[in-house]
């Protein structure tokens, strides 16, 4: 299995993860959005992502 997992773990303790960027990228900023009325970028996102 050479499948990656991608992961966020938000300051809040909310951890997501997804098997694509983009996908977790979308998640990420709408938990953001909806639960901290936070925008965040492709790149903030980046650097909070752990790879699996
Ligand atoms: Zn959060």
């Amino acid at each position: 299995m050479s499948e990656k997992i991608f992961s966020v773990e938000c300051p809040c303790g909310s951890v997501m993860t997804h098997d694509e960027f983009t996908a977790l990228v979308v998640e990420v900023q709408d938990h953001a959005k909806t639960n901290h009325d936070m925008s965040l970028t492709v790149e903030d996102i980046e650097n909070m992502a752990n790879v699996q």
